[in-house]
């Protein structure tokens, strides 16, 4: 798992970040590069896609909330309405309610005025009514028509009463059609509020979602860069190599300045034959090594790189032609300063000496030609060299 993470980490970071440190100093891009960044680009580019998906689902879930929650609040407002027109309807059923018993007691109010005038009536002029009466038959029917009257304010109280009744069970009816229309519209508060809480939490995931599609867009552009880059840089490259083809103009002055520190001066292995070769390495050694560890290499005199690029046996290795058939090449180098093609100058850097190849530790092999790179000889570096007072082990 963290040998995953790291090999991750190493891939992702390393071949972005550092890929273009690694052309700076060695000119090492490749083909097998930009294959892996187009493999890293695909493998972001499928992320997206999938994201994208993600992000379909979630807005089309999201719309259909939304119209959850408008069909919600559209509901509530019809409910709003309705509330209103029976909170109307039962004030003015109340009103009516009112001018009722107004009408009634005003009514109840005569009547009882009646009944007592015809009650004082009964107690002082009963008798006088009846005196007064022409006859029997005139007196009853005297104390008849007050009957009926009385009779007939009676009948049109129970009647306002029972118009009142009446007013007041639809008053009762509109208050329990008010009470169920506020419950459903508790139930609707809380299916809006849940909805909101809903809508809410996929916007979220929404926002969450395209801050990962930006980071893999940018992601995506970096690889795409990065190819871009490794494959200017192949075109360089071969663009070197063809001006490499091309020989030095330049003609040697037959002096080779000592290619590193003069303070650098331990020799570890002379010109000639060795008698016991390290496995690999040749028993003819034309080169001399000098024990260095990771220190800058600096071309010898002016000339043209011819070569800079990795020789199996040599690791990272330098070959310079300075005219008139010198050469001089340097091997196991840890990092490039020049790439083929560059002409450079004496004292020049050129790279750092190190540890590639066949080594058995660092040093810097150096040797020089005379009569061409490949169909010259090899020549004691230090016949044909300025160097410091040097020690040998
Ligand atoms: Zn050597």
């Amino acid at each position: 798992m963290r040998k995953k993470f790291l090999i991750t980490l190493f891939t992702a970071t390393v071949s972005l970040v550092l890929m273009s440190s690694l052309i700076l100093n060695t000119y090492a891009a490749s083909q097998r590069d930009i294959d892996e960044l187009n493999d890293k680009k695909s493998q972001a580019e499928d992320e997206l896609n999938s994201v994208n998906a993600q992000m379909d689902t979630a807005e089309s879930e999201l719309e259909s909330l939304k119209s959850q929650v408008a069909e919600v609040e559209s509901e509530l407002a019809r409910l709003n309405t309705q509330l209103d027109d029976l909170n109307n309807s039962i004030d003015t059923k109340e009103a009516e309610i009112k001018q009722e018993e107004a009408e009634i007691e005003e009514k109840d109010d005569l009547l009882k005025q009646r009944m007592v005038a015809f009650y004082e009536l009964g107690d002082t002029s009963y008798l006088d009514l009846l005196f007064n009466s022409a006859d029997l038959f005139d007196f009853l029917s005297t104390y008849s028509i007050v009957q009926q009257i009385v009779e007939a304010d009676t009948a049109l109280i129970n009647e306002l009463e029972e118009k009142k009744a009446q007013l007041e069970a639809d008053k009762a009816e509109l208050e329990s059609n008010r009470a169920e229309v506020q419950t459903v519209k508790a139930e609707q508060e809380k299916k809006s509020t849940e909805l909101q809480s809903l809508q809410a939490e996929k916007e979220q995931v929404i926002d969450s979602l395209s801050e990962d599609q930006k980071a893999l867009e940018q992601q995506i552009q970096a690889f795409e860069d990065a190819i871009d880059e490794a494959q200017e840089e192949i075109r360089r490259q071969e663009a070197a190599n063809n001006a490499a083809n091309g020989k030095y103009e330049g003609s040697f002055e037959g002096v080779l300045e000592w290619p590193l520190s003069y303070n650098y001066n331990i020799i570890t292995s002379i010109f000639g034959n060795r008698t016991a070769p390290t496995a690999g390495a040749s028993t003819n050694h034309g080169a001399i090594d000098i024990g260095v560890s990771y220190v800058p290499v600096y071309a010898p005199a002016s000339g043209k790189v011819i070569l800079a690029g990795y020789v199996s046996g040599y690791g990272n290795y330098i070959k310079i032609d300075h005219g008139n058939g010198y050469y001089t090449a340097f091997g196991h180098l840890s990092a490039f300063n020049v790439r083929a093609g560059d002409v450079v100058s004496t004292g020049q850097q050129i790279a750092v000496s190190g540890n590639t190849g066949v080594s058995t530790g660092p040093h810097l092999h150096y040797e020089v030609y005379i009569g061409g790179s490949s169909k010259g000889y090899r020549v004691d570096p230090l016949q044909y060299t300025s160097h410091p007072s040097l020690i040998y082990h």
